[in-house]
């Protein structure tokens, strides 16, 4: 799951940043309104937390954008007033959740954890492919009926092929969403990553349905499917 932030404390930003990637999120961190609505509408994110009071666009503005721009995902804000008019407006404009600065992490992380869960109504939380099972909530892995141990990374990688059941995905399209990182980068990571994902998922099991399909990238998929 990707995170936007959108935060110009630097601090606070930071904090946020490194407490959601411990808790296994991949983040963005926008310093201004302006950096967070250029990503906002151009990333793939799960769910923005987003300030109110910042430099070049305020929060409300970015807020106006990202819903005017179409993008449905669950936006929490960030206010520094305990202010009834304040998280009217926030809620009218379609935000989603607010949490009043200054907060506790583990009640941000919560919130996130529940918006996601919101955000994600109509998709299942649990996902299937032939006998194998991801439980998105649980952050389980089963396959027939043996519960396999996955890394943080193995998890997002899968429940990404597993989402996109079918679809080629490109490296490029894997790197940013699961490492956070551009395709520039040493992209021997991902391959590493996706045959150790083989090693517990597939390997010991019939059908195999993690493909290479070369030059382009991975798809997941239940053969004869
Ligand atoms: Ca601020």
């Amino acid at each position: 799951m990707k995170i936007l932030i959108v935060e110009d404390e630097q601090k606070t930003g930071d904090y946020l940043r490194m407490g959601l990637q411990e808790a296994g999120f991949v983040v963005d961190l926008a310093r201004d309104g302006t950096d967070g609505l250029h990503l906002a509408l151009t990333g793939e994110y799960d769910l923005i937390v987003l300030d109110v009071m910042l430099p070049g666009l305020d929060g409300w503005q970015v807020l106006e954008s990202v819903r005017r721009g179409g993008r449905e995902l669950p936006v929490l804000f960030l206010t520094a007033k305990d202010d009834v008019a304040d998280r009217v407006k926030g809620l009218e404009l379609g935000a989603d959740d607010y949490l009043v600065k200054p907060f506790v992490f583990a009640e941000l992380l919560a919130r996130v954890r529940s918006l996601l869960r919101r955000g994600r109504s109509r998709e299942p939380d649990t996902l299937h492919a032939a006998d194998l099972e991801l439980d998105r909530l649980r952050r389980r892995v089963v396959r027939a009926g043996t519960r396999i141990d996955l890394t943080a990374k193995e998890f997002s990688l899968l429940e990404l092929l597993m989402r996109r059941q079918g679809e080629v995905l490109p490296r490029s399209l894997i790197a940013s969403q699961v490492w956070d990182m551009n395709f520039d980068s040493d992209t021997n990571v991902i391959e590493v990553a996706v045959r150790r994902l083989r090693a517990k998922v597939d390997d010991p099991f019939e059908p195999k349905l993690i493909r290479t399909v070369r030059g382009m990238g991975y798809v997941l998929e239940v053969p004869g499917t």
